[in-house]
């Protein structure tokens, strides 16, 4: 990757964390105040695509740049806006000439693999400052000219690279003596541990815990139902979230991915900093294994509701 490039991508991930941090940590950034967004050129009132020709003229060659942000306003552009991402129609107004450049830095924008901020909502009053509801980071999965729209997947967390602290373990095993079944079970659940860590990353996948010591390889269908060692049947959980998924205090809806909590109380409890299964990597588990969950959980929900 092109050093301008890389240097463009750290700033908009550093500014990414920035808004989540003025917004107390939550995913959307909300809050943000406007004075914040434009000294940092996130966004220009500009047509709805802000591309900062200055700054992202360099990065590409055919002299458009790249989008830094798109702001999506009531639904006259809009298809969707949802968790997950949102569709948007191409620019459209009497500049013909500027609605191409900025279809086409978008597009850019999605070749260099760059982030986009999308900037949602209205703006609100805020302790006397005006500030934003809604800003996520994206990335432009699709576009297509003739329907002529976009869709952006909103990501929300900065991928950090998989540890390989915990396979240097595993290595140690690795002797040709014979193990009792107890070694092999044990050297299993290492080989597990270290797969699953690698793939999801060290973070519980519904809390901040990212202590090693603190984070469990658990299966999503419970071993004792005879539930897979593929990695896709595995999460990685903080101790105390592991245990209350086992035993049902809290539910992963496959579909939205959303949490849900056995009650009021078990939610406050437990610290539930987010509303949706997230990993450090980005990769979440195999639908089919949080669907067996599901259906077990729902079960659980329905007769404590009696
Ligand atoms: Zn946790």
């Amino acid at each position: 990757m092109n050093a301008l490039i890389a240097a463009e991508l750290e700033r908009r991930k550093a500014l990414w964390e920035e808004m989540k941090r003025i917004s107390g940590g939550n995913v959307p950034a909300d809050k943000v105040p406007v004075s914040f967004v434009r000294q940092n050129d996130i966004y220009h009132p500009q047509a709805g695509t802000y591309v900062d020709q200055a700054r992202t003229l360099p990065l590409t060659e055919d002299g458009i740049g790249a989008t830094i942000s798109i702001r999506l306003r009531g639904n006259r552009y809009t298809n969707y806006i949802n968790e997950d991402g949102a569709k948007f129609a191409y620019p459209d107004t009497s500049n013909r000439g500027a609605d191409r450049n900025r279809v086409q830095a978008s597009k850019n924008a999605q070749r260099l693999n760059l982030p986009i901020f999308i900037i949602i909502g209205d703006t609100a009053r805020k302790n006397g400052r005006s500030v934003y509801e809604r800003i996520e980071l994206a990335k432009v999965v699709k576009y297509d000219d003739s329907d002529k729209s976009f869709v952006v997947e909103f990501i929300n967390e900065t991928p950090i690279p998989p540890s390989t602290e915990e396979t240097d373990d595993f290595e140690l095993e690795e002797s040709g003596k014979v193990k009792s079944a107890r070694e092999r079970i044990g050297l299993r659940q290492s080989e597990f541990r270290s797969s699953l860590i690698e793939k999801y990353g060290l973070k519980c996948a519904v809390c901040n815990v990212r202590h090693p010591d603190l984070l469990d390889a658990a299966h999503i269908v419970a071993k004792a139902e005879r539930g897979t060692d593929d990695l896709r049947n595995g999460i990685v959980l903080c101790k105390n979230h592991h245990a209350a998924f086992d035993n049902n205090l809290f539910g992963i809806n496959p579909e939205s991915k959303k949490l849900v909590f056995l009650s009021k109380e078990i939610k406050q409890e437990l610290n539930f900093p987010q509303r949706k299964l997230k990993t450090a990597t980005g990769v979440l588990p195999n639908i089919k294994a949080l669907r067996w969950k599901w259906k077990r959980f729902q079960k659980v929900l329905k007769e404590a509701n009696q």
